[in-house]
């Protein structure tokens, strides 16, 4: 899992992150909801080392990673504006966190093959097949979206980084996502962390929920005791009434 230890993260004078004690548990599907600047994307940042805290320590399955550069953590993020690389097709930009792998790692990372193979099935699984030698410039936001989700899971991460993943969906293509995504957690059997503004996503996709207000954890559990036994009133309007 993913532990939280008096984690502070500020921007000049302001902080917008603070976060005393949180645990994620190994392999939940963990799903995050705050309002818009809560610190929601901070935090994720922060996991995936994107970020250094200004104190406090971030653990991942029991190993402290602090100080541990990003792609040595296990980890991959989905970003909530995709971040694709323009200048790269499809299937390249699906691939490149993995040749980078097998490039810093030529005897226990994937070769060339094994690229191949997974590019295809993370298309597949995403519906990209038809559009793998585009550009990011040729596609919709949703096909975007979908490219950043398959060049995440790609990687086949220990943890895996969600923000705001469906956001750019409509509503079949994201009833669609929301049930890939809970079958491919299953299947990686990994810890996955997922912002959403979507109160449904909120309470039914995951298997633990975190309410953030202003930086801080208002609340955590199980969806369904969250809704009906909320700590404060702000948790109370906030996953209670409609987003
Ligand atoms: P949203 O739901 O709108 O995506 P969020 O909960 O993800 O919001 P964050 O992006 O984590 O919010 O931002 C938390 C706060 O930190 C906001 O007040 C934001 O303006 C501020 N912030 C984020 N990144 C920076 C930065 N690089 N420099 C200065 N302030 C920042
Ligand atoms: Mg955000």
């Amino acid at each position: 899992g993913v532990t939280f230890d008096g984690v502070v993260k500020r921007y000049g004078g302001q902080t917008v992150l603070d976060v005393a004690r949180l645990d994620v548990p190994h392999r939940s599907f963990t799903v995050v909801v705050g309002p818009s600047g809560c610190g929601k994307s901070t935090g994720l940042r922060v996991v995936a080392g994107l970020e250094t805290p200004d104190s406090g320590r971030v653990r991942i399955g029991g190993t402290d990673v602090t100080d541990t550069p990003p792609g040595r953590r296990g980890v991959s993020m989905v970003f909530q504006d995709f971040a694709l690389y323009p200048h790269l097709t499809v299937e390249q930009n699906i691939a490149f966190g993995l040749r980078l792998e097998a490039k810093h790692n030529r005897r226990a990372g994937p070769d060339k093959a094994e690229i191949a193979q997974r590019v295809t099935d993370a298309c597949a699984m995403l519906g990209l097949a038809e559009l793998r030698r585009r550009r990011p410039s040729q596609l919709s936001g949703g096909e975007r979206q979908r490219v950043g989700l398959a060049r995440a899971i790609v990687r086949r991460p220990r943890v895996l980084l969600l923000d705001e993943p469906l956001s750019a969906l409509d509503a079949q293509l994201r009833q669609h996502a929301r049930a890939e995504l809970v079958r491919l957690h299953r299947e990686l059997g990994n810890t996955v962390i997922l912002v959403t503004h979507d109160q449904l996503e909120a309470l039914s996709m995951g298997t633990n929920l975190v309410v953030m207000n202003a930086g801080r954890v208002a609340q955590t559990g199980v969806p369904a005791d969250v809704y009906q036994r909320p700590a404060d009133t702000f948790v109370a309007t906030f996953v209670g009434s409609p987003t």
